[in-house]
């Protein structure tokens, strides 16, 4: 498949990328090629050729030379690829080699500088680029590298969720962190696709979190898949064989993103439509005594924020938000923001001349 039709299509089918952590031999990324090639739901095999360690000494990829492997691989399987690229030199090799896309690692998208010369080097070609969210959940970074590759021309754009650097590696690799990739998509309106290798860290998890990022309407997934994962040079634990990906595949409930024409559940909708107005209109009726609370505060030398009072409210709605069937954590969330709303607005009153 031309990679670019899946841009192209109106509503994308989920689109599998699959393939090895690192090209390591010709011997075995064609294997694992090969295999893939007989998986009808596999649309674009990856490969790393370039390989970003933490740490010096490990295996960093076998470069160039096993671009000439992948070139390979496109003619004889008819397979697309994708490559990771890190530097303008990366992009320039890729397009010489004819390499079908490229992403952006999670390690290079935290440089500004970095993001902008790849967005130049890839000027003036229509290269798709996928492009990994940064390792820090800093949304304004990942939204920058769009609007860098937009602004170099490049249309064929699509964001790679591979979760986020967390201290406690349990149970996930990367912290999945879905509500960001949902901004993301609001913001700049592009598929996504869920690195479920890189989430996990392990082969176990990887089922239920499919399963997961589907639910979470993802467009796509990328999977790590290597002929003989335990004896991959890198990423060994998260690796799985081309036989295990297809059983994964096959027990993946897919869903569709759109809605079906349904009496009762436009009657429901509907309902909550009229709830999140009245919602709304008790917003900005709270938000209105609030200023008033703000002018009094000031005139009575009182602090915008008042610790002991937020105690006393938060710990009332928790507990009557329990009798109601809802959690602590949505209660104290939707508190929270309603409660800094208000207290940035008294702070605002106080500082007024
Ligand atoms: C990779 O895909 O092999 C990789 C290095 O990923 P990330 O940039 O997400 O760490
Ligand atoms: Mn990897």
């Amino acid at each position: 498949m031309d990679i670019k039709h899946w841009f192209d299509g109106n509503s994308h089918s989920p689109l599998i990328i699959a393939g090895p952590c690192s090209a390591e031999s010709e011997e075995q990324v064609t294997a694992t090629a090969t295999a893939l090639a007989a998986i009808p739901e596999v649309g674009l095999f990856r490969a790393g050729v370039w390989k970003p360690r933490t740490r010096p000494d490990g295996f960093e990829g076998k470069g160039a030379e096993a671009l000439n492997w992948l070139s390979k691989i496109q003619q004889t399987t008819g397979l697309s690829t994708i490559v990771e690229v890190a530097t303008p030199s990366h992009v320039e090799q890729c397009l010489k080699h004819g390499i079908s896309a490229v992403w952006i690692g999670a390690r290079t998208v935290v440089n500004p500088f970095s993001v902008q010369q790849l967005a130049d080097a890839l000027q003036g070609t229509q290269t798709p680029v996928f492009i990994k969210n940064p390792v820090t959940p800093d949304l304004k970074l990942w939204i920058g590298a769009f609007e860098r590759m937009r602004k170099a021309g490049l249309k064929y754009l699509a964001a790679i969720h591979r979760g986020f650097h967390h201290y406690s590696e349990k149970p996930y690799r990367n912290h999945p962190m879905w509500e960001m990739s949902m901004k993301l998509d609001r913001i700049i309106g592009v598929p996504i696709i869920t690195d479920i290798s890189h989430i996990c860290g392990c082969r176990e998890l990887l089922a239920d979190t499919a399963q997961k990022a589907v639910d979470m309407a993802t467009d796509g997934l990328m999977i790590e898949v290597h002929t003989t994962p335990e004896q991959a040079l890198t990423d060994a634990q998260q690796q799985i064989t081309p036989m295990q990906l297809e059983t994964l595949l096959k027990d993946i409930v897919w869903r569709s993103k759109s809605s079906v024409d349904n009496k009762s559940l436009l009657a429901m909708r509907a309902e909550i439509d009229d709830i999140d107005s009245e919602i709304l209109s008790l917003l900005a009726r709270r938000m209105g005594l609030s200023c008033s609370i703000g002018e009094l505060k000031k005139q009575n030398g009182m602090a915008a924020f008042q610790p002991e009072r937020w105690k006393q409210i938060l710990s009332e709605h928790i507990d009557a938000g329990k009798s109601l069937n809802l959690s602590e954590e949505l209660v104290t969330n939707v508190f929270e923001a309603i409660h800094k709303a208000s207290v940035e607005a008294q702070t605002d009153i106080l500082s007024r001349n």
